[in-house]
């Protein structure tokens, strides 16, 4: 059957990312590939990413990690959202490590007699994820029941270099791990960077980096950092859509819901066929598509499972052509980051948020 809409996964980029992230750290690489791979497909980037030389997998949840076990994935995961009251045998059995934030989530995996394997999470200043307030009484508890394979805790502040934040939180995390020294307890795994300070600078690299964004070829941040291009980062994703119809208007022709937008002049609109429910944000003001060599702007506003653009009236685009939503750039599209700045969020909503609806195709890209 032939889709309205797809996205292109080109797992070549993955394994291209994933070397040039070794490299750049040194150390050993966890794949995020939480949320669905932040929209690319948990399993087969899961698998994809194991092939090309991920030594971890990083999930949120414990359905993720054992959705990527189930599916034969057999190096080592973790998952970091595990809250209380979680099937924390299940996890055992699927030989999951998991990261524990609090007494009440180390409690319930004690009380197993499993010796389970955990990562203590801590937190150094994000006031999200990890131990804090809980800290000095955790230090008192029986370690004896589990086997404490890392300490980890994440920046809040990676994508600022020179940032000073990013020096406290690098200061609390070994200081947190000397606290845990003097207790007899020196987990081999350590880990603290994202994306970003894995590209920015080595000083925080520990024994395992956890990269996310920068595995789908996406820049953590572009302003400070640069783009994917200036990274050597190969953007994964490429977003297109088939247009529904192209019709002929006058000027004055009052285009959506709400009549946002009244053409100016007469000319050619195509409709595309994908909305707000695959993932278009509704607010994107300035991002369109890319048909015959040229960009076409949004012209009035998304809809539910469609949106118009303006090709121009000279356009040959015909109803059924297909179009590109975002890709990497290269040849004049939009990219993920210019639906970013359009959308006023950043590059990973845009990816993350393409909808269940659209399919997801493991082929190179297509121009
Ligand atoms: C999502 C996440 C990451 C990956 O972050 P990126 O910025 O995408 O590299 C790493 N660690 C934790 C704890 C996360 O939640």
């Amino acid at each position: 059957m032939e889709h309205r809409a797809e996205a292109r996964i080109d797992l070549a980029a993955i394994a291209s990312n994933i070397s040039l992230l070794k490299a750049a750290s040194g150390v050993d690489l966890m794949a995020v590939v939480k949320a669905d791979a932040y929209g690319h497909g948990l399993v087969e980037i899961g698998l994809a990413s194991e092939k090309s030389g991920a030594d971890w997998l990083g999930v949120a949840l414990l359905e993720e990690a054992i959705a990527l076990r189930t599916h034969g994935v057999r190096i080592p995961i973790l998952a970091w959202l595990v809250s209380p009251g979680s099937d924390f045998r299940a996890a055992h059995n699927h030989d999951i490590d998991v990261a524990v934030a609090s007494i009440a989530a180390f409690s319930e995996i004690s009380a197993l007699k499993t010796k389970a394997r955990i990562h203590i999470e801590v937190d150094t200043g994000m006031t999200r994820g990890g131990f804090l307030d809980e800290w000095d009484e955790f230090l008192t508890l029986d370690f004896s029941q589990v086997e404490v394979v890392g300490i980890f805790s994440h920046f809040a502040r990676a994508d600022e270099p020179g940032e000073k934040q990013n020096e406290v939180q690098l200061l609390r995390f070994q200081s947190m791990i000397a606290d845990l020294a003097a207790i007899g307890i020196n987990p081999p795994v350590k880990h603290l960077s994202n994306s970003a300070a894995t590209l920015r600078d080595h000083e925080a690299v520990f024994d395992l980096v956890r990269t996310g964004i920068a595995l789908y070829g996406l820049s953590p941040d572009v302003k400070t950092l640069g783009d994917s291009k200036s990274l050597g980062l190969k953007p994964a994703m490429q977003l297109r859509a088939k247009l529904h119809l192209v019709k002929k208007v006058p000027a004055g022709s009052p285009v959506g819901y709400g009549a946002t937008a009244i053409t100016s002049a007469q000319t050619r609109l195509g409709v595309v066929a994908m909305g707000y429910a695959d993932g278009i944000p509704r607010v994107a003001q300035g991002a369109g598509i890319f048909i015959d060599g040229k960009r076409a702007p949004i012209i009035g506003r998304v809809s539910m499972d469609q949106f118009v653009v303006d090709l121009g009236p000279e356009s040959t685009a015909d109803s059924g052509d297909w179009v590109i939503v975002f890709g990497d750039g290269a040849h004049g599209e939009f990219t993920a980051d210019d639906w970013a700045t359009a959308s006023l969020s950043i590059n990973y909503e845009i990816v993350t948020r393409i909808g269940p609806r659209v399919p997801r195709i493991y082929a190179p890209h297509v121009y």
